[in-house]
């Protein structure tokens, strides 16, 4: 079936799909195919469910006049989205970079969709399937489309470009993530940079952090529009003013106080308050959007347990995220304080280096006791009494976390994804 063709049956369904358990009335099922799964076989049941049709890649599964065969379905589903973008009139503001791209997304989300309407990103659905359905979930009735796109090696941002075609972009920030697959920081900025060569190449407009001389030394060759801190000659001027207890930001003579905690945020809320500009939403209700915003998922979230205050920082770990949350964990104020620090996964070669690194930098802080989880922490060499290492979770837990006794802590837990150290929540 020509793609022209399958996007005019897609604009007789109500949205595309690829979980049958998320199957709404009218769908388009994408039958996609994983290492331990295979869609084909769900595609009836999706029928079932109330799929308007299938999209299948497997002709035993070819059963029904509602089941469409083609040669892969991943394919099919990334050149209906690329097709369905220029089918739409809508601009796109794509975002990348190593940390804080979902927050900043959220932030932006909130503040232009007080002038607009606007669609973006779902949660954390920014790879090579994430920004397809991403791109399908939007109409011609969006008047702003906002696209998280992830990477963890070279290629992938141009390819993810090719099919949301932004008009404008982002790159939040370059950072010592997912190293294994870039090959090193050099490559991350490389891999990142992808989305600047698009924008620069199709004459778009990039959205720059004046104060990240990255960011300014890569769209020099760029249409721009500069952020940052006041004296610079940027074409708005944000400004920091504290990040304790929450960060605070100075905008048109209007302070911003937000729920989000960390120095790092101030970049990101930064980013939302000049795209807000940029898009013409009222100063009054940039700083509303911005003050309702709370973190969600385990993001930089505070919790008050008992006599504890914790920060739940458990969503995902990198050398240059984690080395920003102990430092701002530091400069939290009184009481003692307590680090526990889970293993940073995707660091390749550079894995055993860089955990040796945070072993020392987070023992060189002000901080009472830094717990260290995981096998590539548990390898570190440690020569302080006030770090104790344990190579797994359950060995954390057996051995420190059943027999001791947590109060009038402020406390911090960071790791990757794969350590779910929020499970520390369950003992204190
Ligand atoms: P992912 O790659 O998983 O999509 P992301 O880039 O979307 O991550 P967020 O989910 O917004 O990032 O934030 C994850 C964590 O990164 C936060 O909890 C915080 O610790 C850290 N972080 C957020 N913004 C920044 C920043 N500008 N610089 C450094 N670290 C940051
Ligand atoms: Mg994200």
């Amino acid at each position: 079936m020509k793609i022209e063709q399958l996007h005019e049956l897609f604009l007789q369904c109500s949205s595309a799909c690829t979980d049958t358990r998320k199957i709404k009335q009218n769908d388009l099922f994408f039958a996609l195919k994983g290492g331990n799964f295979n869609g084909n076989e769900y595609a009836e049941l999706a029928l079932k469910n109330g799929a308007k049709y299938a999209i299948i890649d497997d002709v035993l599964f070819n059963t029904s006049p509602k089941t469409i065969l083609v040669k892969n379905v991943l394919e099919t589903l990334q050149k209906l989205a690329s097709y369905h973008r220029s089918y739409l009139n809508t601009p796109i503001i794509a975002l990348t970079g190593s940390n804080g791209k979902t927050t900043t997304k959220e932030l932006i989300n909130a503040t232009l969709s007080q002038k607009y309407k606007t669609t973006a990103t779902i949660g954390n659905l920014n790879n090579h399937i994430g920004v397809p359905l991403t791109l399908l979930s939007m109409t011609n009735n969006t008047e702003i489309g906002i696209v998280e796109m992830g990477a963890n090696h070279q290629k992938e941002i141009a390819f993810l470009c090719n099919i949301a075609k932004p008009d404008y972009g982002y790159i939040t920030n370059f950072g010592k993530a997912h190293l294994e697959g870039f090959g090193g920081i050099e490559g991350v900025i490389k891999g990142k940079s992808e989305m600047y060569d698009f924008l620069i190449n199709n004459h778009r407009t990039v959205f720059v952090n004046g104060n990240d001389s990255i960011q300014t030394n890569k769209t020099k060759n760029a249409n721009t529009f500069v952020f940052g801190k006041k004296n610079h000659g940027f074409d708005i001027d944000i400004n920091f003013i504290e990040a304790l207890p929450f960060v605070k930001s100075e905008y048109n003579e209007l302070e911003i106080e937000s729920q989000l905690i960390g120095d790092y945020n101030f970049n990101n809320i930064a980013a939302a308050i000049a795209i807000g500009n940029y898009f013409k939403v009222e100063d009054n209700d940039i700083k509303t959007a911005i003050e309702n915003y709370t973190p969600v998922n385990n993001r930089s979230q505070i919790i008050q347990k008992d006599t504890n205050r914790i920060i739940l920082d458990a969503y995902n770990a990198n050398p240059t995220s984690m080395r920003a949350a102990l430092l701002n964990f530091e400069k939290q104020p009184n009481s003692k304080k307590i680090a526990f620090i889970g293993d940073m996964f995707e660091l390749g070669k550079e894995a055993k280096n860089e955990h040796q690194n945070m072993a020392d930098f987070a023992i060189s802080l002000n901080i009472d006791q830094v717990i260290l989880i995981g096998e590539n922490f548990f390898k570190t060499e440690i020569k302080s009494d006030r770090a104790k290492q344990f190579i797994s979770f359950e060995d954390f837990k057996d051995n420190w976390l059943n027999n001791s006794k947590i109060k009038n802590v402020s406390i911090l837990i960071k790791g990757s994804r794969g350590m779910a150290l929020e499970r520390v929540l369950e003992f204190i």
